[in-house]
This record gives C-alpha cells, sequence and structure tokens, in this order.
C-alpha cells in the first residue's frame, strides 16, 4: 500500500477571515490507512484545516484532493459521499432513539438494500464498536465512553475512508481514553484512514503514525510523534513561549 497514492493530498493552501490568516500555504499528503495526529494550541488553525477538509470551509487559496480528485469546491455532503467523514468532541445522539435506531439514521439505504440488510449492517458496526449488547437501549441511558463509541460508529454507519476524529477523548478516563484508543487503532488496521485532534499528548502519542503540529496556522513540526514531542518549537508553542 506504501506505494499507492495518497488518499488525501492538501496543497498550499491558504485561509483568512478578514484581514486574519487562520492557515498560512499548508501542504500535506496523508496515505491511505494512516493514522494521522493533528496537534498545535488553541488557535493554532486545527479546526479551520478540518473544516477546509471537510468542507465546511473554502480556502481562498490551494486545493483539497480526495482518492485523486480536487474536491476544493465540492460542498460537504459530496464530500461525505465521496467518504469523508467526522466524529465530533461533544456526542449529539437522537436522545429518544435506541442507540440502533441512531445509527440506522446514518445508513446508507442505497447501499444496504432492505431495512433488514441495514438493520444488519447497523448490528455489525455495533458489535465492532463494542456497543451490541446496548443496540436496544435509549441513547440518552449511555455513559460518557458509550456515547462516545456511538459517535464513532455513527460515523462508520457512512462506510468512510477518512475519518476525522475531533477530540473524541476529552472528559474520559485514562482507561476509557485507552479503550477508544484501541477501536481507533483497529480500525486504522481496516484501512481507514484516521485524522485524530487531540488534545491528550499521551492519546497523540500512542495512536498516531505521524503528528503534525500547527501554530499560528503554520506547520511546525510532521513526522513520528517522538520526534514531534521532542521538536523545540512545539514544546514552546505549548509552553506559550
Ligand atoms: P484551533 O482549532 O487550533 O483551536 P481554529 O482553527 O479554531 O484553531 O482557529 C484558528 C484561528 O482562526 C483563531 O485565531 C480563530 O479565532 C480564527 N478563526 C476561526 N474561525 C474563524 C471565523 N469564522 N472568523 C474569524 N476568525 C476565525
Amino acid at each position: 500500500a506504501a506505494a499507492d497514492a495518497p488518499l488525501l493530498q492538501v496543497g498550499t493552501l491558504t485561509k483568512t477571515f478578514g484581514g486574519f490568516t487562520a492557515l498560512d500555504n499548508i501542504s500535506v499528503e496523508i496515505r491511505k490507512g494512516e493514522r494521522f495526529g493533528l496537534i498545535g494550541p488553541n488557535g493554532s488553525g486545527k479546526t479551520t484545516l478540518i473544516n477546509c477538509i471537510s468542507g465546511a470551509l473554502k480556502p481562498q487559496v490551494g486545493s483539497v484532493v480526495f482518492c485523486g480528485e480536487n474536491i476544493t469546491q465540492l460542498p460537504p455532503h459530496l464530500r461525505a459521499r465521496r467518504g469523508i467523514a467526522r466524529s465530533f468532541q461533544i456526542p449529539r445522539p437522537f436522545r429518544s432513539m435506541t442507540v440502533l435506531e441512531n445509527l440506522m439514521v446514518g445508513l446508507d439505504f442505497a447501499a444496504a438494500g432492505s431495512a433488514a440488510a441495514e438493520e444488519e449492517i447497523a448490528m455489525s458496526i455495533l458489535t465492532r464498536m463494542g456497543l451490541a449488547a446496548k443496540a436496544a437501549a435509549p441513547s440518552d441511558t449511555l455513559s460518557q465512553v458509550e456515547l462516545r463509541k456511538m459517535e464513532l460508529a455513527r460515523a462508520m454507519a457512512v462506510r468512510p475512508k477518512l475519518l476525522i476524529s475531533d477530540e473524541a477523548m476529552a472528559g474520559l478516563s485514562s482507561s476509557e481514553v485507552d479503550e477508544v484508543l484501541d477501536l481507533l487503532i483497529s480500525l486504522g488496521e481496516e484501512d481507514i484512514t484516521i485524522i485524530m485532534i487531540e488534545h491528550i499528548m499521551q492519546a497523540v502519542m500512542r495512536f498516531s503514525e505521524r503528528v503534525m503540529c500547527l501554530d499560528a496556522g503554520k506547520i511546525i513540526a510532521l513526522g513520528a510523534p517522538s520526534e514531534v514531542m521532542a521538536n523545540k518549537r512545539v514544546q514552546e508553542a505549548y509552553l506559550g513561549t
């Protein structure tokens, strides 16, 4: 797979808001199946970059190429259809629905073919996420970590090629963080590419094959987690010096 074209190519991306440059000439390629960590202090441009990838924002300069297709001008729903899914920090379940129903809302009917097939697919995703026993439970009875898993399951329901995990671990205990990390790592083993935005450094270190650190809209480090963590500019950015 190493010889494959990159799944995602971000080229010379610049995004400004008024006179403020939130992203300044960002270029990076992410390969299929890669586990990629995105870090940087608050306001460094992480969310803006993810928004440019998912389509919530359009850059003034540069391109986003996904599976060889230039998607820079595509709206978010068409990017989702091409396999870009986003899972958020704050789970937003339909509270009155069961876990299974929550998942089926996001399923691709056309791909499933029938209601029975749809339910089967939803159950298989729940099983993967360790939530099969909770399928019939109303979602508002779930614990925090179960909600995060359900949020990931909902992202998986669209059968993404690229999953963007936006602070999925926030507020979890360290053993729960490990549980969610194990899940994400196992998805990577199925060739799902994952970009993880995360403030919990140990989680980023354990998860990522490569880490990119942004500061003031620029890439200040990109490489193996241990290299990036040892980088002086990264340490300074986090210390605010
Ligand atoms: P991070 O996710 O790393 O905390 P963001 O991408 O959210 O950083 O923000 C980067 C910078 O861009 C911040 O200074 C933020 O205030 C600014 N910014 C983000 N979105 C907007 C917007 N819609 N309008 C104006 N400024 C914005």
